[in-house]
C-alpha cells in the first residue's frame, strides 16, 4: 500500500496551492507486527518534510514585506536573496529571505523583523537545555537524534553551548509574585561539593536551597560558589516568587557552616537560622551504628555496651527535646565505660569500634558546643507540625546536584559550566524554563528520611 502526504494551504480565500510532502509505502498485511503503522524513520522524514514546506511558505510570505530605510526612512528596493539555515526540532531548514537597498541613500536593510545571527529556534534550544539538565550532554544529544529529525546542532558540544546560553539568560529572569502573599515561608540553605576540572582545585562548593510555603508553594535554587551567580539574589527572587510580603513569617534552616548563615542574613533573612535536624540526625545515626558494632566478648564489655547504647539513645532524646546542654552528661557516661574496650586486637588502628566511637563522640561533642546557639527544641516544633529540618534540602541537593553532577559519575566541572547548568536544572524543577517545556516534576528521592521522623 502507498500513500502520498499532501499539504494544502488554506486561507480566507479558500484552498491554495498544494505540495506533495512524501510517499509512504507500507506492507498491506500485518503478518509481522513491525509493519503496523509508521516507523520512526518515516515519522522523522514526515516531520522534516512538513517542516520544510511550512517554512518555505512562511519565508515566501515574509519576503513580500518591504522595510523602510532605517537611516532616511525612504522605501527600500530588493537587492538580492540570502539563504538562512536554521536548526529546528524538526530538521534544519533554509529560509530564503531578501535583502534590500534603499533607493535614496543606498543603505542595506535585512528583511523586516528577522533576527540577526539566528541559527536555531528557541524551542530547540529549550528542549536541548531541558534534556541536558536531566542527563549528560552526550546522552541528551543521542536521545534527541533518536527521537527527532534534528540534523544540525546534534553534537554534544552544541548542546552544552546552548544549555549554558539558556542558563545565562535565566540570570535575567524576574520572578512573578503570586496574587496572594504567603503568611509564612521556610527558607533552607545547604551546601554540597562537586569535582572541579580546574588545575590545582579539587572541589567546587555548590549552595542549594529551597523556599516553601504552608500552601505547598515551593521553589528551588542553587549556585556554584564564586561563579558569578549571586546566591543572595537568588534567595530574594525565590522568596518573591512564593509571595514574600512585609509581614510574612520567615523561618530559616541551614547546616553548621557560618558562611551559609551569612548568606541568609545578606539575602535579608534576618531571623536566626536553626540548625537543621537532618544534620544532627546524621551524626547520631553514625554514633548509633558504631555503638551497636562494639564487641561483647566478655560480661564487662556486654554491660558497658548496654550503657553506651542506652546513653546514645538518651543523647538523641536530649538534643531532640532541646536539652543539648545536658548532652555532656551522656557523653561523660559513655566515656566513663569506654575503657572496657581497650585492648581490642585492632585498637591501634582507626577501624577499631572503640576508636571509632571515641572519634565520633569527640566530633559530636565539638559540634554541639559550637552549634549550641542554633539548636532549638525540635520535639516541640515537630509536635506543633512545624519543620525541624531540611531533609528536603538534602533531597533537593541530591536531585539538583548529585544526580547530574556527582562524583560517582567521575565528572569534572568548570565553575561556570556547573553553575549555568544548575540554573537550568532549577528552572526545569520550578517550571520556569520557557512556556512549553517547563513542566514540574518531583525529585524521586524527595522524601522525609525515616530517621528524622522516628526521632
Ligand atoms: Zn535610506
Amino acid at each position: 500500500m502507498a500513500w502520498i502526504l499532501r499539504l494544502v494551504k488554506t486561507g480566507a480565500e479558500g484552498e491554495g496551492p498544494c505540495t506533495d510532502v512524501m510517499e509512504i509505502n507500507r506492507p498491506d498485511d500485518l503478518v509481522d507486527i513491525a509493519n503496523l503503522g509508521l516507523t520512526l524513520s518515516e515519522a522523522k522524514r514526515l516531520l522534516a518534510g512538513v517542516q520544510r514546506e511550512i517554512v518555505a511558505a512562511q519565508a515566501r510570505e515574509h519576503a513580500v514585506r518591504r522595510p523602510d530605510c532605517s537611516r532616511c526612512g525612504e522605501v527600500c528596493r530588493l537587492k538580492d536573496y540570502r539563504d538562512h539555515a536554521v536548526a529546528t526540532l524538526f530538521g534544519e531548514v533554509t529560509a530564503r529571505l531578501p535583502r534590500f537597498r534603499c533607493a535614496a541613500c543606498g543603505g542595506i536593510e535585512a528583511g523586516v523583523g528577522w533576527p540577526p545571527r539566528c541559527r536555531s529556534t528557541p524551542e530547540l534550544d529549550r528542549l536541548q537545555a531541558h534534556l541536558s539538565a536531566l542527563m549528560t550532554y552526550r546522552t541528551a544529544a543521542d536521545l534527541l537524534e533518536q527521537m527527532f529529525p534534528v540534523d544540525a546542532g546534534k553534537h554534544h558540544e552544541t548542546l552544552r553551548r546552548h544549555t549554558l546560553k539558556v542558563g545565562e539568560a535565566l540570570g535575567d529572569y524576574v520572578a512573578t509574585r503570586p496574587e496572594t502573599a504567603a503568611s509564612a515561608i521556610v527558607v533552607t540553605l545547604d551546601s554540597t561539593f562537586i569535582r572541579s576540572c580546574a588545575e590545582g582545585e579539587r572541589h567546587l562548593e555548590v549552595r542549594v536551597g529551597n523556599v516553601e510555603t504552608p500552601s505547598g508553594g515551593r521553589q528551588v535554587f542553587g549556585a556554584v560558589a564564586k561563579s558569578g551567580t549571586d546566591i543572595r539574589a537568588l534567595i530574594r527572587r525565590n522568596l518573591d516568587a512564593v509571595g514574600r510580603a512585609k509581614d510574612t513569617a520567615l523561618t530559616a534552616f541551614t547546616d553548621s557552616c557560618p558562611g551559609l548563615r551569612r548568606v541568609l542574613a545578606d539575602a535579608g533573612v534576618i531571623t536566626r537560622p536553626m540548625l537543621d535536624w537532618f544534620h544532627i540526625a546524621m551524626r547520631l545515626q553514625h554514633l548509633k551504628q558504631i555503638a551497636s558494632a562494639l564487641p561483647v566478648d566478655d560480661p564487662a564489655r556486654a554491660e558497658a555496651k548496654e550503657v553506651i547504647v542506652a546513653e546514645v539513645e538518651r543523647l538523641h532524646w536530649r538534643i531532640w527535646n532541646g536539652k543539648a546542654r545536658d548532652a555532656q552528661v551522656s557523653i561523660e557516661r559513655i566515656r566513663a565505660v569506654m575503657h572496657h574496650f581497650q585492648g581490642e586486637p585492632e585498637e591501634q588502628t582507626c577501624i577499631a569500634p572503640s576508636r571509632k566511637l571515641w572519634t565520633a563522640l569527640r566530633a559530636l561533642d565539638g559540634y554541639l558546643t559550637s552549634q549550641s546557639a542554633w539548636l532549638v527544641n525540635y520535639a516541640e516544633r515537630h509536635r506543633a507540625g512545624l519543620r525541624v529540618g531540611t531533609a528536603i534540602t538534602e533531597g533537593t541537593a541530591n536531585f539538583l546536584v548529585n544526580r547530574r553532577m556527582n562524583k560517582s559519575q567521575q565528572m569534572r566541572w568548570s565553575r561556570r559550566g556547573a553553575d549555568l547548568l544548575l540554573q537550568v536544572r532549577c528552572a526545569v524543577y520550578n517550571g520556569t524554563l520557557g512556556s512549553g517545556f517547563g513542566q514540574k516534576f518531583q525529585p524521586a528521592n524527595d522524601t522525609y528520611p525515616q530517621m528524622a521522623i522516628a526521632a
